[in-house]
């Protein structure tokens, strides 16, 4: 039985990791983190409280979704106490993705912008489309996700644009976040970014390949959240027995499939 510690407990994400990992019966529930301590309306079993260091210790893992600030204080603990880390949060500051890539030097740690298997797929996908496009063609995203994000673009977005940017050998300064104005003719090699906000959309991300005449779009559509809490559940099951280092969702699903 693997023991998890849930930062963000309460959250949109934290809540569906607790349900994934109760129905996955080969976890317990050692503490459910929050800011307040606070215990949602509905209950449960596990104890809750503002501090993960009373609940984790040495072959726990933590599964974090609290955010940034959340995500770099879970990586120092667990680097403290030598448990494991599945780190979800997005839009970190550089200091705070310095934090989690030294924990990594001390115990084992799973970071994905993006926990659905769809996402691998879409990425593996793009990989291939581009290998087979012809070069000129021009690379936008349009990311849909829900009016209460914080960060945009999503960290899916800057992932899929980065994925496409190392396959053109383009730098993110090719990156064009949105437009507006007379900003002349569409340089070739720029990596449009679109960031959609409203309703409750969970995450929809559209690659679109544009050349003369013709167009590809590639798309990921998250209808549940359940969809990214089953890969951080993986990881979880995964980053256990792992050693120390950094590693991401495809190093999770490659494991299960050997
Ligand atoms: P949310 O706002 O619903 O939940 C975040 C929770 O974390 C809140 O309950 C908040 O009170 C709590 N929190 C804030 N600061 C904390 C701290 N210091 N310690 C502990 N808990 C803290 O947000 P969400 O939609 O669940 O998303 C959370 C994060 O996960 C975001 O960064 C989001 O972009 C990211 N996300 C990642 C994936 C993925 O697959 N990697 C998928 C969805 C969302």
């Amino acid at each position: 039985v693997i023991g998890l510690v849930i930062v963000g407990a309460a959250g949109r994400m934290g809540r569906a990791v607790c349900e994934t990992a109760l129905a996955a019966k080969s976890f317990t529930i050692k503490g459910c983190v929050e800011p307040g301590g606070s215990r949602p309306a509905q209950g449960g079993e596990p104890p809750w409280g503002p501090d993960a260091s009373a609940f984790a210790g040495a072959g726990d893992v933590v599964i974090e979704f609290g955010g940034p600030e959340a995500a770099a204080s879970a990586a120092i603990l667990c680097a403290r106490v030598g448990a494991a880390l599945v780190s979800g949060s997005t839009g970190l500051t550089e200091a705070q993705e310095r934090e989690i890539r030294s924990a990594a030097e001390r115990v084992a740690v799973v970071r994905a912008a993006n926990f659905s298997i769809g996402v691998l797929v879409l990425r593996r996908a793009l990989a291939a489309a581009l290998a087979a496009a012809p070069p000129e063609w021009d690379v936008e995203i349009v990311e849909r996700h829900h009016r209460a994000k914080v960060d945009s673009p999503s960290g899916t977005a800057l992932q899929l644009a980065r994925d496409a940017a190392e396959r053109r050998g383009g730098s993110p300064a090719a990156y064009r976040h949105g437009r507006e104005g007379r900003l002349g003719p569409r340089p070739s090699g720029e990596i449009g970014i679109h960031a959609v906000r409203g309703g409750s959309w969970v995450g929809d991300h559209a690659v679109l390949l544009a050349g003369p005449g013709e167009s590809i779009e590639l798309r990921h559509v998250a209808q549940d959240r359940g969809a990214f809490a089953h890969g951080a559940i993986a990881a979880a099951r995964f980053v256990v027995t792992a050693p120390p280092g950094l590693y991401t969702l495809e190093h999770v699903v490659n494991a299960a499939i050997a």
